[in-house]
């Protein structure tokens, strides 16, 4: 049972399974000893068999009838269980009773209703949590690009800052040069007397 399907894989072909639904339905049986085309089996409860399911092979009765089963089946693969109607549901279990038990469409159609809801709230389950690890991405991701911007401020005052003390040292140099101008006076007169 594949559950968790690849994300890239499904956007990239529509018609990847989202679930299992003959298996969550249990109308696809296969586990025959005898190898068929769709294996589905027939959802209705036998009083042969003291109310246990009947599990007739309904392709031994009708391939068309089997056909459209399992057609139905794949049509509610590409969607999540959540989306499966009562419509459906009650289409699907028209299709998987066999000649013998038709008249169970009801009863059955509320069994296949009640297979179905752990796997509604698997999915629902699975989705909240999915949203929930999508919110915290978005979470770090913003506190992330925030730091990031921060980390910009804070260069981009350094920088300001050098800026500034350039300019300061710019500002203050007719002054400093003014001193400097006398200490240069005395450091050529030191060299020069040093000079020979
Ligand atoms: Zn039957």
């Amino acid at each position: 049972m594949s559950l968790q399907p690849n994300k890239s894989t499904n956007a990239g072909s529509p018609t990847t399974p989202l679930w299992n639904p003959g298996a969550i339905l249990r109308v696809i049986d296969t586990k025959r000893t005898k190898k068929l085309t769709y294996n589905v089996t027939c959802v209705g409860r036998a009083a042969r068999k003291y109310g246990a399911p009947c599990a007739w092979a309904i392709e031994d009765q009708s391939p068309e009838q089997a056909a459209a089963a399992v057609n139905i089946l794949d049509n509610m693969a590409k969607r999540p269980p959540t989306e499966v109607t009562h419509d459906q549901l009650e289409t699907l279990t028209h299709h998987c009773l066999c000649s013998y038990h038709t008249h169970q469409i009801a009863s059955a159609t509320g069994e296949l209703k009640e297979r179905l809801q752990p796997e509604v709230q698997h999915h629902r389950t699975r989705t909240a949590q999915e949203a929930q690890h999508a919110y915290t991405i978005h979470q770090v991701s913003q506190a992330l690009s925030k730091i990031n911007l921060e980390m910009q401020n804070v260069a981009r005052l350094t920088k300001s800052m050098g800026i500034v003390n350039q300019t300061e040292s710019a500002a203050g140099d007719p002054g400093a040069g003014g001193d400097e101008g006398s200490g240069t006076t005395q450091g050529q007169a030191a060299n020069s007397s040093r000079n020979p």
